[in-house]
């Protein structure tokens, strides 16, 4: 089957824009998707009719706030394979997901000779949290290098496993490259080595199906932002029993069964990850997100996205001193680049005059522009919903980069 493009656009409003005259390409989705109407009316819809706050009130409306609340939390359980809903933390997103799993179940886990393995591709939420808790308590970061083309070199992964990993942290899909990790076998190697395994997984929701059954892993991160969902919510599965030998994070509301001045019994997981008021439209416009994208047929998807990324790929590699960073054979469609003479932000500039919406800079990820020897890249990053026109405007962009900077194109 194929995909439905324009029924596709149809559903999102902010790409029907001209900007600088031009019509938006909006190729900036690894920092955000745009979000479908269906989302915004979930949203404008709770607060018109249902707004109250969920878990206290006795009242119709906390009624019903909490119910939606909570069908969301088993709506994003059932969608990436978990269990049970009861292992779903709603969070802010992705980077808190982490450093909540370093500040609790890190804490009590993580000790002084430790070693957290990292990849080099990892985003700096994959990063700082676990070098904050190794300074904290003594332990050891570990990196995995990549390959050239900008795939994991996994027997370097293998070599630096130890008796002494206590955890491997690693991206499911780069933000920056693109690439896709063989999280499967991954999490299989780990565990024999007897570490837990964290996946960040801000960039996979809108292009994979993660089933955290199927992976093996132990936390896996999320932010519905990155998958056509609000700003301002994401999650942390993790592994049920997992959940509830860990620690709270923050405290206050919510997250206790009693409390007095001496005292404090905390309330069951995951409530007892959720101190004060939760993003209760953030919750319900993720749920409608999830409905959205239930619809798609994500073989149809995943065919359209590849097509768009071997077009993307094929355009600017023919363009002489561009430069892809990341060609791995597993890659979401993301396209890294980079133009000798013509630094990412002034490409990202033109491009933007041009109507097209790309990213420049270091993508939270300066340990990887290190390895690439490269400050800053230009990245265009592709969502189901964007079109070969669009991957020629981004190309017909670059080429008039390249002229005003007078450079062959
Ligand atoms: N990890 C990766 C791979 C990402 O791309 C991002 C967002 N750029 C994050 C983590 C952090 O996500 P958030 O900002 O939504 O917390």
């Amino acid at each position: 089957m194929t995909l439905n493009v324009s029924a596709l656009r149809a559903a999102f409003p902010a790409l029907a824009q001209e900007v600088h005259g031009r019509p938006l390409a909006y190729l900036d989705n690894a920092a955000t998707t745009q979000r479908p109407r269906a989302v915004v009316e979930a949203i404008a819809r709770f607060y018109e009719h249902d707004n109250a706050n969920v878990h206290r009130g006795v009242h119709a409306l906390a009624a019903r706030a909490t119910d939606a609340y909570e069908a969301a939390r088993a709506k994003l359980a059932a969608w990436i394979g978990a269990r049970s809903p009861r292992e779903i933390v709603f969070v802010r997103g992705t980077t808190e997901a982490i450093n909540l799993v370093a500040a609790t179940w890190g804490r009590k886990h993580i000790a002084s000779g430790d070693e957290i393995l990292l990849t080099e591709m990892e985003h700096h939420a994959n990063i700082v949290p676990w070098r904050m808790l190794a300074d904290a308590v003594g332990a050891r970061i570990v990196v995995a290098p990549i390959r050239a083309d900008g795939a994991l070199d996994l027997d370097a992964f293998r070599a630096r496993l130890s008796a002494r990993t206590k955890l491997v942290a690693i991206t499911h899909v780069s933000n920056a490259l693109g690439t896709i990790n063989p999280v499967e076998e991954i999490t299989a190697l780990a565990k024999q080595k007897g570490a837990h395994v964290l996946i960040d997984g801000a960039q996979a929701l809108a292009h994979l199906r993660p089933d955290v059954a199927a992976i093996g892993c132990d936390f896996y991160a999320m932010s519905a932002h990155k998958a056509f969902g609000p700003f301002g919510i994401g999650a942390l599965w993790a592994r049920e029993e997992i959940l509830a030998a860990m620690p709270p994070y923050q405290g206050g509301g919510e997250m206790i069964r009693t409390v007095s001045f001496e005292k404090v019994e905390f309330a069951e997981h995951p409530h007892r990850f959720e101190a004060g008021t939760p993003n209760v439209a953030g919750a319900i416009g993720w749920a409608a997100a999830l409905d959205w994208m239930a619809k798609l047929d994500f073989q149809a998807v995943h065919a359209h996205e590849q097509a768009l990324l071997e077009a993307a790929s094929e355009a600017l590699g023919a363009i002489p001193g561009l430069v892809i960073h990341g060609t791995a054979k597993a890659k979401a469609p993301i396209v890294s680049f980079t133009v000798k003479g013509v630094h990412a932000h002034d490409l990202g500039t033109i491009l933007d005059q041009h109507g097209v919406a790309v990213r420049a800079g270091h993508h939270c990820a300066m340990p990887l522009m290190q390895r690439l020897g490269v400050p800053a890249t230009a990245r265009a990053s592709f969502a189901c919903y964007n079109t070969h026109e669009e991957v020629e405007a981004l190309a017909e962009g670059v080429r008039a980069a390249m002229r005003m900077f007078a450079l062959e194109a």
